[in-house]
């Protein structure tokens, strides 16, 4: 339908994606070739929804100063504690740092990132000689498809085959209230005795669910899942996440619930100890998929997702 009408000669197209949530909108990407896309505010949109209505034909004045221009690199960042005695064994960390352009990306995911900055703070000063590797992965082109963290997989086998766990967040500025296995069978008997470290106010309204079903996207998690390493993502509970700020106008600083965020980085320091510290290994043993297991978008999962490679467009000048 956009296409149609830029090539009917539209100078620019006049969207309002309404997201659910009062004056707030879904900025996804723009469908049009050449000519711009733009998101017109509920109220902004109302005004000239009366005026047309009203026989008042408005005008509408367009000042658009960016432009689309090429490709540019995108990079993960990671950062690694060394472990000291089973090193070539990892604990990951995990977040993405693109975040769409609707606003500045606050809880997706700056949130995440934030989260796992302050969790290897507090594992510097307090577990500075860790058993096990500890690497945090911020992920570049996440919302392109999870490209940062399929591309580390890709590119460092020796990092998932010895990979202990991975804690991502990515779903909002919530405390963690939901915990899944992931579909391997031993998942619950080590996330148990993980969580069993943390204080009761903490993990008494954290929902588990073991074995569960192995998420096939939606974050970086998936990645690993995917290729059979136990990642894992720490749900958020959601604070009109959905509604309010994913993929939206409205997705900034003012919306962060810091004292979640604490309770967060405190939680994912003590998994990530308790993992470093487990003289075992989570084993990968794949539990029979429930016939009832759904994805997130409620559709049944029956088979194991499979992975899915990075997109590359190889060296940019
Ligand atoms: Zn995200």
């Amino acid at each position: 339908m956009v296409l149609q009408l830029e090539q009917a000669g539209a100078v620019a197209i006049l969207t309002s994606n309404w997201s659910s949530g009062f004056g707030v909108d879904k900025i996804f990407s723009a469908s049009t070739k050449k000519v711009p896309t733009l998101d017109v505010a509920l109220e902004d949109y109302g005004l000239l929804y009366r005026l047309a209505e009203s026989g008042t034909t408005p005008v509408v004045s367009l000042q658009c100063t960016s432009r689309h221009g090429d490709p540019i690199p995108v990079y993960n960042t990671l950062a690694e504690m060394k472990g000291e005695e089973k090193g070539g064994e990892y604990v990951m960390l995990s977040a993405h740092f693109d975040s769409w352009d609707g606003a500045t990306g606050a809880t997706d995911n700056g949130t995440g990132t934030l989260i796992m900055m302050e969790a290897m703070r507090i594992l510097k000063k307090v577990y500075p000689h860790p058993k096990r590797t500890i690497l945090a992965g911020h992920w570049g082109s996440e919302e392109q498809g999870l490209n940062g963290s399929r591309a580390f997989v890709e590119d460092h086998p020796e990092v998932v085959e010895n990979l202990q766990a991975l804690f991502n967040q990515d779903n909002g500025t919530g405390r963690v209230v939901n915990l899944s296995g992931q579909g391997f069978q031993q998942a619950g008997t080590f996330l148990t005795r993980w969580l069993a470290a943390v204080p009761d106010t903490m993990k008494n309204r954290i929902k588990t669910n073991f074995p569960g079903a192995p998420g096939g996207g939606g974050s970086d998690f998936a990645s690993f899942v995917a290729v059979g390493a136990p990642g894992f993502s720490l749900g958020a509970l959601s604070w009109s996440y959905f509604n309010y700020t994913w993929h939206t106008n409205r997705d900034t600083y003012d919306k962060i619930v810091f004292d979640d965020l604490r309770n967060n980085a405190l939680l994912v320091a003590m998994m990530v100890y308790m993992a470093c510290e487990d003289p075992e290994k989570l084993p990968r043993d794949k539990a029979v998929i429930q016939g009832n297991a759904t994805d997130r978008n409620g559709q049944p999962i029956r088979n194991w997702p499979q992975q899915v490679k990075a997109i590359r467009l190889g060296p940019i000048d």
